[in-house]
């Protein structure tokens, strides 16, 4: 068997393992990484992106839909049609650049991309399968290295009792469909349910939406989650809360739900997307014989990344929530800075978090039930979309921005916003937590007119007692 020696071994090509590789070539340390599938992990291939891409496909065909039914705007359209199999092809084509990108950064970076899926032997030795070229045997390759990064992801959760299969999907099926269903459920009001359910809905599809909570997006507080609900079921979209999946129906045309009163019922489906979670990939290549200390199924790290085992170190996805993809990025970059000799620990002032429902969600560090259990006293205040001028010619009045901040010196904790494009305000948010800003400078900030960052600055000079436009 081929040996190579490296000083950092890194599995897992996702945005945390790419990112470490990157981070680490720039820093001058050898490195080689093991990647089973594509570079860029979940996030470019099956996750972030893509999903991105058919939400923006979704809205284009919806606008068009609405000028069609309604010409508010004067503009007059026919009612569109999906070619869904062009759509899916061009979200691939923007997969393939950005895959294409990140292998060609690691290269530039000189990193040695080995493709095959790693298996550990030990804590400095690992064994890759790699895949036979044109006809040839397959070949095992053994590499041994000073530091190994542990950077394998998440997999979707299943249910025991509906296994993935044709008719039950998981989010990478749902995002690369053949044909769209006539009816959609969806398992789980979580991220990936309300973004590929309201995808599927704007293209015409009927959608149910099952959550075991008592109401969906349980992971972010009510007032920000009201407005996307209120949307969802403008839509059409019916949501069952408190509701249990029990299987499927017994023709396969739906799935069995009870509610808390405790009934049985069908909801009627041809396809069934279960979004209700995703879970570390700590299985299946040889972690175990490591004896990492565990928290479940997730790998246990402090705050630089590191094991219970020195020189190994996890990033990402595999060491549990909040599974997105800047977390993975930021551990990733920063591993690699420790192990070039920097001195560095991971303990962001806020983890950014963004639903791209329709209203988005955007939310960065405390919400005020948040500061208040931390035993904190706080001021909080909202601006509303409907006082911006720019969320009025964007027809999207729907919404919020809310800051929250120390009552005694005004540092702020917190921002959350719903409403269209507020993604694009978590920017401003985790800058202003990150680099300790308060109220005044927020406040004192000259921001653009007319844009919906002005209801930024609006909620900060509210706080103060002192909004303008409001
Ligand atoms: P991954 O991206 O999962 O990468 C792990 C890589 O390791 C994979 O490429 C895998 O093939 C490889 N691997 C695993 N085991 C081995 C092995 N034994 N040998 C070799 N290779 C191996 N997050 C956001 O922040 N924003 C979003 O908008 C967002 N949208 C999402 C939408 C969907 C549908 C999904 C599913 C996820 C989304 N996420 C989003 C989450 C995000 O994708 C993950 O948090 C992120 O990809 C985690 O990065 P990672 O590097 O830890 O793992
Ligand atoms: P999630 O944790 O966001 O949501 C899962 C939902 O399923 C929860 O509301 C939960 O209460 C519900 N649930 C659990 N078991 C259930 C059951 N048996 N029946 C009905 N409902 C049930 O998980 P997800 O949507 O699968 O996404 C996985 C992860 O991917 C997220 O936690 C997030 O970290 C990441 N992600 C992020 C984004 C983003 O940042 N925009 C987008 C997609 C995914």
């Amino acid at each position: 068997m081929a040996t190579q020696n490296t000083t950092l071994l890194i599995i897992g090509g996702g945005p945390g393992g790419y990112v470490a590789a990157i981070r680490a070539g720039q820093l001058g340390i050898p490195t080689i990484l093991i990647e089973g599938a594509t570079p860029g992990g979940t996030c470019l291939n099956i996750g972030c992106i893509p999903s991105k891409a058919l939400i923006h496909v979704a809205n284009e065909f919806h606008a068009l839909q609405a000028y069609a039914a309604d010409s508010v705007l004067g503009i007059q359209a026919q009612a569109p049609v999906i070619d869904i199999a062009r759509s899916v092809a061009w979200k691939d084509g923007i997969v393939k650049r950005l895959t294409g990108g990140v292998a060609a950064l690691l290269k530039k970076h000189q990193v040695t991309v080995i493709s095959g899926w790693a298996r550990i032997v030990d804590g400095k030795t690992i064994d890759v399968e790699v895949p036979a070229v044109k006809g040839g045997r397959t070949q095992m390759q053994r590499i041994r290295c000073e530091h190994l990064v542990l950077a394998t992801g998440s997999e979707p959760v299943e249910l025991p009792f509906m296994p993935f299969g044709k008719q039950v999907i998981t989010s990478t099926e749902a995002l690369s469909p053949k044909k769209l269903p006539k009816r959609l459920a969806v398992v789980g009001g979580g991220y990936i349910g309300l973004e590929l359910g309201t995808v599927y809905r704007k293209l015409g599809v009927d959608v149910d939406i099952i959550e075991a909570q008592s109401r969906i997006l349980p992971s972010y507080d009510a007032d920000l989650v009201k407005p996307v609900e209120i949307a969802l079921r403008a839509m059409g979209v019916s949501i069952h809360t408190a509701t249990r999946v029990l299987g499927l129906s017994e023709d396969g045309k739906g799935v069995r739900v009870q509610g808390t009163e405790g009934a049985q019922r069908i909801v009627a489906a041809d396809q069934v997307l279960v979004a209700v979670g995703r879970r570390p990939r700590s299985r299946g290549f040889g972690l175990s014989t490591l004896m990492l200390d565990m928290e479940g199924l997730a790998v246990r790290i402090d705050d630089q990344c590191r094991t219970s085992m020195r020189n190994i170190w996890a990033i990402g996805d595999l060491t549990g929530e909040p599974m997105l993809a800047h977390r993975a990025m930021a551990q990733g970059e920063m591993v690699a800075e420790i192990i070039a000799g920097h001195t560095r620990r991971f303990v962001p002032a806020s983890m950014p978090a963004v639903c791209f429902t329709d209203p988005e969600i955007a939310c960065a560090g405390l919400s005020p039930e948040q500061a208040r259990e931390a035993g904190l006293d706080v001021i909080e205040a909202s601006f509303p979309f409907a006082a911006n001028g720019r969320a009025m010619t964007l027809q999207s009045t729907d919404g919020f921005v809310r800051v929250v901040a120390r009552h005694d010196n005004h540092l702020i904790l917190g921002w959350q916003a719903v409403g269209r494009g507020v993604s694009e305000l978590s920017a401003a948010f985790s800058q202003s937590i990150e680099m300790g800003a308060c109220l005044e400078d927020v406040a004192g900030t000259i921001h653009a007119h007319p844009t919906l960052g002005e209801a930024v600055q609006e909620a900060a000079l509210r706080a103060l007692g002192r909004a303008v436009h409001i």
